[in-house]
């Protein structure tokens, strides 16, 4: 068997003892005699498989009891028409748009309301977080939404913005459990299980009590959506991911067993330290996010030429070192050194760095 360093943004890699232990338990799950796929999400094993993956995740992400955890489907683009269907009450919202998915997020919800983009960095080519400080949110805002961890650009937000009593709504898609976070500085956070958290198909929602309390905004919001009846429903509405719940509790267990998400930030930190440092001394390769802003979850860097990017993306793929391509929307390269990526994966990218690089100036 020859897995390889895995550096996709998303779907992406797991921890393999995550993998190993769910292969075991395929065609009987702990003697029930059937697989996790099989069982009716209306059964006990099943019930008991859902509780211990939300209090694990409560343990691990130290989630406050005012807060209720869901767990849906749709991914998180679902929820960029959840959010505003849920909590605009006054009809308005703002919007920091730092890249592509929080831009979808802002143009969704101008379909329910009035979206106010509070600030951009979209004239750079979001290769950075736009300085918080003098961010003011107008009087009569809903929630302020970020997208913390910008995937596609490699950025991040290092502090959160000041919001006051207006509720923080936090795609945290790509740095769920990447660090450790104060869920109470939120009013809402969500993230897209298959960057950092388990398969594609489960959004775990967190979202504070009071928020839920008079049920959705909009009347038209779809029943599936109304995150208040899913929350009285136990994320059981109608039949939730069943297989991909149990796997994000087994990786919930496997980012405690690490040590937590103290343990996750240091190594996460490490490992994008290491391909930060190798680009800031290349001749060849150049980072792309702005060095106050960039991201631990996702490194996007590039060469000077289409034709060299690819010669070294082919050559990774050759090592073993693969998903390394950036987003089709800004070309180059993206290292995701998600959870999962082991040091020595990140090890093995910056020796051939090194390698192409020297090979190209002999
Ligand atoms: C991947 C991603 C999305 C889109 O997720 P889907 O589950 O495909 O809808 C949204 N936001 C962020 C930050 C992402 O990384």
């Amino acid at each position: 068997m020859a897995r390889v360093y895995n550096f996709s943004a998303g779907p992406a890699a797991l921890p393999e003892g995550v993998l190993s232990e769910a292969a075991d338990e395929m065609l009987d799950y702990r003697g029930c005699g059937m697989s996790v796929l099989e069982m009716s999400h209306r059964s006990q094993d099943f019930q008991s498989i859902f509780d211990d993956t939300e209090s694990t995740l409560r343990r691990v992400l130290g989630i406050p009891d005012t807060y209720r955890v869901l767990f849906l489907q749709g991914g998180a683009t679902l929820e960029f028409a959840g959010i505003p269907m849920n909590l605009m009450r006054n009809g308005r919202a703002g919007y920091l748009v730092t890249g592509n998915f929080a831009r979808k997020a802002w143009q969704e919800a101008e379909k329910y309301g009035q979206a106010d983009v509070l600030a951009t960095s979209e004239d750079t080519d979001f290769d950075r977080i736009p300085d918080l400080d003098g961010l003011s949110v107008p009087e009569g805002e809903d929630y302020v939404y970020i997208c913390q961890n910008n995937t596609i650009y490699g950025t991040m937000f290092h502090d959160l913005p000041e919001t006051g009593d207006v509720p923080l709504v936090s795609d945290v898609s790509s740095c769920f459990l990447s660090c450790p976070m104060d869920v109470s500085r939120y009013g809402l956070v969500y993230a897209g299980a298959q960057k950092n958290a388990g398969p594609a198909g489960v959004t775990v929602v967190i979202v504070r009590d009071d928020l839920l309390a008079d049920g959705p905004a909009l009347t038209c919001c779809p029943t599936y959506l109304d995150y208040r009846l899913e929350s009285e429903k136990g994320s059981m509405l109608n039949t939730p991911n069943t297989f991909g719940i149990y796997l994000c509790g087994k990786v919930f267990r496997w980012v405690e067993e690490q040590g937590g998400l103290a343990a996750m930030g240091a190594v996460n930190a490490e490992k994008s330290g290491m391909l930060y440092d190798y680009l800031d001394a290349s001749e060849t390769f150049h980072g792309t996010a702005r060095p106050g802003s960039r991201s631990i979850a996702n490194v996007t860097f590039r060469t000077d030429s289409v034709a060299t990017d690819a010669a070294f993306i082919a050559g990774a793929k050759e090592r073993g070192l693969v998903g390394i391509k950036g987003h089709r929307l800004v070309g180059g390269m993206r290292a995701s050194v998600y959870n999962a990526v082991p040091v020595e994966g990140v090890a093995a990218l910056v020796s051939y760095m090194r390698e192409f690089e020297s090979g190209r100036s002999s």
